[in-house]
């Protein structure tokens, strides 16, 4: 391995500026207290471009790590001994094909740019991470990214049609187009979302795009208990409201929020908090779900209010963003997880899993997409000793996912594997599923070149 020859290699081939000089920026995500150093930051200026880095960093044997933009919360984009393949550069939004309802971008593209490019053409892109003005959507896809959209639209795999991708040895290769079924061969794109970046590096995506639905409504509802809360997102469910989204927010959140978010929050002694949006095409449509959501909110809730208008709109997802800062604000300290189980085990999920929290000594925040059963749950650390609080936190994650398994979920929803997890995997897979991950994770990158460390 010539980390010096490969690096003059590519500078030679491509220019000197395609290697960063400036790397602190590349050492962490948003993954609390997780930084590594990368061998070098590679920053390629399209496709073909990084396809050559690729082919020349293998030829040396130096491992690669893709990066978008950074904000993944379980270290995927964290170099281990790695040098960085930062897409920054790939942020070119390619096509807008309004006759296939499409959209092409490279991987680099933030999510917000693709929902705004879709949108200045009456389309709607619906994936919505809570980080879209940062992510990217080649991190999207290489994570399998969700948000509060996915209960009525689903997440980022249901919409990529269309995938261009380098292998470690920097063979570009296609899958998919603007065609809306394929059933030729392995789906290989398919394969590589959601593998962080382990089987090979994703350069642009083709996506499938919506009409944009005219009209929407926000309502905050309140709770005297999360029972309460869980049985009427049932009901929600199985009536014909189809919310665009539907958030759970637990007692534990709204206190925390009410004491610390700006501006305070609506129902802050609830026992729990529903947020919904309800969208459609036109006036007629949304206040039909307005009418049955209603129904159910008279029977059901302590208390709902419907947002005016767009600033009112605006002030209810703010209060839902803040769970994060009021979090920081409570305990710099934390860990986050978000495991997913069926929607009716949500309850019995939370008591169980707050009961072995609190055993251990801890105490967690519980909200999350409960249309999904995607729970984020918060752990936080407050004046634990550093050592204990380094101990505690594997048994707490140990005991997270026993619980979602027992009840048929898994680990994680949303947010991946990555670093922090891949331990844990076994409590999810069987042996010979794991084996079977292994095998294909060889067939792509049989000297385990690209993201050393990660998910397996
Ligand atoms: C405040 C906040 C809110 C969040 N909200 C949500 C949410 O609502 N829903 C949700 O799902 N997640 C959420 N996340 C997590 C995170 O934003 C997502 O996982 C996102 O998809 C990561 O995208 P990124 O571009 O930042 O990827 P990075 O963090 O750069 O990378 C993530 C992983 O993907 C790999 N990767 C990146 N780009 C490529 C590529 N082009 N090809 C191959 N592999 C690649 C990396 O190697 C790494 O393993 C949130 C994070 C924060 C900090």
């Amino acid at each position: 391995m010539s980390l010096t020859a490969a690096l003059e290699q590519i500078s030679a081939e491509l220019g000197a500026d395609r290697i960063a000089t400036e790397i602190a920026g590349y050492q962490s995500d948003k993954t609390v207290a997780f930084t590594a150093s990368p061998m070098a930051v590679i920053i390629p200026h399209s496709e073909t471009e990084t396809a050559r880095c690729m082919r020349i960093l293998s030829s040396f044997g130096i491992p690669m790590t893709a990066r978008g933009g950074g904000t993944g919360v379980t270290g995927g984009a964290v170099p281990l001994d790695a040098a960085v393949i930062s897409l920054e550069r790939l942020n070119r939004v390619i096509e807008i094909d309004t006759a296939n309802m499409t959209i092409t971008v490279e991987a680099g593209v933030r999510t917000a740019a693709v929902r705004d490019a879709a949108a200045s053409h009456g389309l709607f892109y619906p994936p919505d991470p809570a980080s879209l003005e940062d992510c990217t959507i080649g991190g999207n896809a290489a994570v399998g990214a969700g948000g509060p959209h996915a209960v009525k639209y689903g997440t980022t795999k249901d919409y990529i049609l269309g995938m261009n991708f380098v292998t470690p040895d920097g063979t570009l290769m296609r899958w998919g187009g603007k065609f809306v079924k394929n059933s030729a061969g392995y789906a290989l794109g398919p394969l590589i979302i959601g593998s962080e970046g382990t089987l090979a590096v994703i350069t642009s995506l083709t996506l499938r795009l919506l009409p944009l639905p005219g009209e929407s409504i926000d309502i905050l509802a309140s709770f005297a208990s999360l029972e309460g809360a869980v049985d009427c997102v049932g009901e929600i469910l199985r009536g014909a409201i189809a919310p665009a989204a539907l958030e759970l927010i637990d007692g534990s959140a709204v206190a925390l929020t009410a004491r610390h978010a700006a501006g305070g929050v609506c129902f802050p002694d609830a026992g729990a908090h529903l947020l919904i949006r309800l969208d459609g095409a036109d006036t007629d449509t949304v206040e039909r779900s307005f009418a049955m959501l209603v129904r159910l909110l008279d029977a059901r809730a302590t208390g709902y209010l419907r947002a005016a208008g767009a600033e009112d709109s605006a002030r209810l997802w703010k209060s839902r963003r803040a769970i994060r800062s009021s979090i920081e604000a409570e305990s710099p300290e934390f860990f986050a997880e978000d495991p997913a189980v069926p929607r009716s085990e949500i309850p019995a999920f939370i008591r169980a899993v707050d009961a072995g929290i609190r055993k251990l000594g801890a105490q967690a925040v519980f909200f999350g997409h409960a249309g999904d059963g995607n729970l984020h749950i918060n752990i936080l650390k407050y004046a634990m000793p550093d050592d204990e609080w380094q101990l505690k936190k594997e048994s707490i994650r140990s005991c997270i996912y026993r619980e979602a398994v027992r009840r048929g979920g898994t680990i994680t929803g949303e947010h991946g594997v990555g670093y922090l997890r891949k331990s844990h995997l076994a409590a999810l897979y069987a042996p010979e599923e794991l084996a079977l991950m292994r095998r294909i994770k060889q067939a792509f990158d049989p000297d385990n070149l690209l993201n050393p460390g990660k998910v397996l």
